[in-house]
Order: C-alpha cells, then structure tokens, then sequence
C-alpha cells in the first residue's frame, strides 16, 4: 500500500514541457552549440529534479554531449570522414538498386555516408539530468547538434520531464 501511495503522489506533481526549434545548417559536419537553449526550455518548464531529453528527429543529424572546442570538433571531423569516406560506393546512393524511401533531394546529393556517420554515432539524442532547475553537465560538456549531411532545415526538441 505505502508504494502504491507513493506512486500516485509523484504522478500528481509531474510536470512535462517540449519545445521544437528549428534551423539551417551550413552542411559537412558543422557543429551547433544548443545548450543555451536547452536551459531556457527547462527553465520555461519550472522542472527543479527530472530529466531533459534532446533528440534530433532527423536520420543524418544527431544530438551529442560533448567539449566545444574547435581544435577537437575538427579532429572529429577529420575522424568520420577517414571512417566514412564520402567518395566510397553507398548502395543507399545507387539509384539502379533502390526501391524503397524514394526522395527526389537524395537523387541530387547522395547522403549514404551521412547515414552511416549518424549509426557510427550511436543514437539519436541525449538525456541529461536536471537538479535544483539545471542541467547537470560538467564544466566542458555542452549540447551539440550535428548536421551530417548537406546544408539543410532541420529541427531539435527537447522534451523535459520531473517535478
Ligand atoms: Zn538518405
């Protein structure tokens, strides 16, 4: 009974908040510091204690925590692209073979390797804590987003959830 009552006093002072904002990229791999932002949406929230999750819902960006430092993004760069060579064969690119997904923007600009950067680099967003109404991140790490791909408009949300 004691967790049941538990249980019920948290889901009545949850609260929830998301915010969607949009941008161009410049395209190759440019980085977006986002953090500022994201503050400000947990702030709107009047979230103290939960969670932020920041997510890209796009299949060649992704949303990563890291330093902003340009010595080390370019480092990285230079890491995904001797990984993932733009010029290799990506069958993703090959109009002869593929049927599914048709999109008239890929038959212009291949994007085959931006595909595969964004698997190399795991999943689509990050979740970072909040406590006393901030993001608990250390003191280098910021929230990036991360164009792969050509430049483009795209979008980044950030769903905050906690009491
Ligand atoms: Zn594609």
């Amino acid at each position: 009974m004691a967790t049941a009552a538990a249980t019920a006093t948290i889901a009545s002072t949850a609260k929830s908040a998301y915010l969607e904002t949009r941008l161009r990229t410049a395209g190759g791999l440019t980085v977006t510091d986002i953090t500022e932002e994201v503050q400000g949406a947990v702030k709107e929230s009047g979230v103290t204690d939960g969670i932020a999750c920041i997510y890209s819902p796009h299949t060649t960006c992704c949303v990563r925590v890291n330093e902003m430092e340009t010595g080390f993004l370019e480092d990285f760069a230079n890491l995904l692209k001797a990984l993932v060579p733009h010029d290799s064969y990506y069958a993703h690119d090959d109009w002869d073979r593929r049927t599914e997904n048709i999109c008239p923007e890929d038959m212009d600009q291949g994007n085959g390797h931006s595909h595969c950067m964004a698997m190399l680099l795991g999943t689509a967003g990050e979740s970072v804590p909040v406590r006393d109404g901030e993001l608990q991140l250390g003191t280098w790490q910021r929230v990036l987003f991360i164009e792969l791909d050509r430049e483009r408009d795209r979008r980044w949300l950030v769903q905050v959830v906690g009491a």
